[in-house]
């Protein structure tokens, strides 16, 4: 392909996702963008930062293909790299992505620390100093503050429970770091119920359960974080049950987490789950309103970030499943913001909100998609000149709906689906009567506007 067509085809695609798109996401992800042909098919997009690209092959990469695909009649495979200084000589690979939809890696566990090498595992970032308090872990809390007072002694052992995301991990480690601070020649082992399952079966299999007794026997403080991993798993299970009795019969305490009460735990035997419940059971519920905006603005100012109200309010009433979800949209609004160098504003924080939460924007392009997909047609066939029955009614409801939703003319429109205004027009005024009469039609757009998640 020569150079010219090469950057005429490129100058073309980028107008029609401009058109698809507000001016600051088209601004921010492509305008700055360098595309190159690396043969016929394969396009390479250079973006300024790992972060871009991701976002890019996260959210874009589909209306990227298809806006190829409008401009040449053949699919075009995308490979999205972030080229920093480093690989700017060399090769891509550090920063190559392929164009097949990604899905962003979980975040990965914060990073264990040793503070001591008695407060084994901990993570020195989940003290009390962090945990905000609101009425839904108002109690967890002051049981594990009741725990901290007298180690072994209150509440033996301390339960803690509820679904993902809450900070029963937080509210554990909390109870450790503090107890050790009181007292830094306290034992404290902290592990995952998978670390110990994992620890048990090395333990039989090289026959050190002699090491692994005196490990979990000797400490005065024992955290597992999600006990029930270890369900179902019967040597994990036993060696689990002599070291609680050993520990509840020398006063050391035991700290447990889980996603359901003891009560509710399958795969243990009665005389765990009874055990499980001899101390004091408390769980944590989802964040109110309330409590997600102080969540929120304790985590920016530990960044160094004073959050405006209106835009605390706003993540706040848009994210509450759990504190996790609270805590990835604000590092991505500060992320956004800061490898951008835009200031904080509102509007800001609802454009990565709506990407973050997989919202739709109404565009020409998602009416002709979410119309295409709930009629069960191409999108290319969608926007071709064939007249077959089907596609040509998928078409005019297609038409109908972008006139109805957004401010386009019908010349506008037309263009949209290449055809001339008074096609637009005709088909806009049969939809508008057929809506009228008939029922499943009607419902049927209603339905699709309803999946419209705005
Ligand atoms: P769980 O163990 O219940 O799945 P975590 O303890 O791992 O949840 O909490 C998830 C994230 O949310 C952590 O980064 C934690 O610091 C934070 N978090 C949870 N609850 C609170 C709270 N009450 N105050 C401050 N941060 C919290
Ligand atoms: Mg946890």
């Amino acid at each position: 392909m020569s150079s010219t067509h090469a950057s005429e085809l490129v100058t073309s695609v980028l107008g029609g996702l401009k058109a698809q798109m507000t001016d600051f996401v088209f601004q921010n992800w492509f305008a700055r963008a360098d595309f190159s042909f690396v043969d016929e098919k394969t396009v390479k997009m250079r973006v300024g930062s790992k972060f871009a690209r991701d976002w890019v092959c996260d959210n874009y990469l589909g209306q990227l293909k298809n806006e190829f695909y409008k401009k040449t009649g053949c699919e075009t495979e995308i490979v999205v790299v972030c080229e920093t200084p480093a690989t700017k000589t060399g090769t891509d690979s550090t920063g190559v992505l392929l164009s097949h939809p990604q899905k962003t890696t979980p975040k990965k566990e914060a990073t264990f620390v040793a503070t001591n090498n008695l407060g084994l595992g901990l993570n020195p970032v989940y003290g009390f100093s962090h945990f905000i308090v609101g009425a839904e872990n108002r109690f967890a809390h002051a049981g594990a503050q009741a725990v901290c007072e007298a180690p072994g002694k209150n509440y033996n052992p301390f339960f803690v429970y509820g679904s993902v995301g809450l900070g029963k991990t937080h509210l554990a480690h909390a109870i450790g770091l503090s107890i050790l601070e009181k007292n830094p020649n306290k034992n404290v082992v902290c592990v995952t119920g998978e670390t110990f399952t994992n620890e048990v079966i090395h333990a039989i299999r090289f026959d050190k359960t002699t090491e692994l007794r005196k490990k979990y026997r000797f400490a005065d403080v024992l955290i597992i974080d999600d006990i029930g991993f270890i369900a179902g798993k019967e040597k994990t299970m036993e060696e689990f049950f002599h070291t609680f009795n050993a520990l509840f019969d020398s006063r050391k305490q035991i700290i447990l987490t889980s996603d359901k009460p003891p009560r509710e735990l399958e795969g243990f035997d009665e005389r765990l789950k009874s055990r499980f419940a001899w101390g004091l059971s408390a769980d944590i519920g989802k964040p109110s309103f309330e409590t997600r905006c102080a969540i929120l603005m304790h985590k920016a100012s530990q960044k160094g970030v004073t959050l405006s109200d209106e835009i605390t309010f706003e993540i706040a009433k848009q994210v509450s499943t759990n504190v996790r979800d609270l805590e990835g949209a604000l590092c991505r609004i500060l992320a956004f913001s800061k490898l951008n160098s835009f200031s904080l504003s509102l509007d800001l924080a609802k454009t990565v909100l709506s990407e973050f939460l997989g919202k739709t924007v109404l565009t020409v392009e998602s009416i002709q998609n979410s119309v295409a997909n709930n009629f069960g047609v191409e999108i290319r066939d969608l926007l071709s000149a064939r007249r077959l029955k089907k596609l040509a009614h998928a078409r005019q409801v297609a038409m109908y709906l972008v006139k109805k939703h957004l401010p386009l003319s019908y010349p506008e429109i037309g263009q949209k689906f290449s055809r001339d205004h008074a096609t637009v027009m005709h088909a806009v005024g049969k939809i508008e009567k057929l809506v009228e009469q008939n029922t499943t039609l009607k419902l049927q757009i209603e339905n699709l506007e309803k999946n419209w998640n705005f």
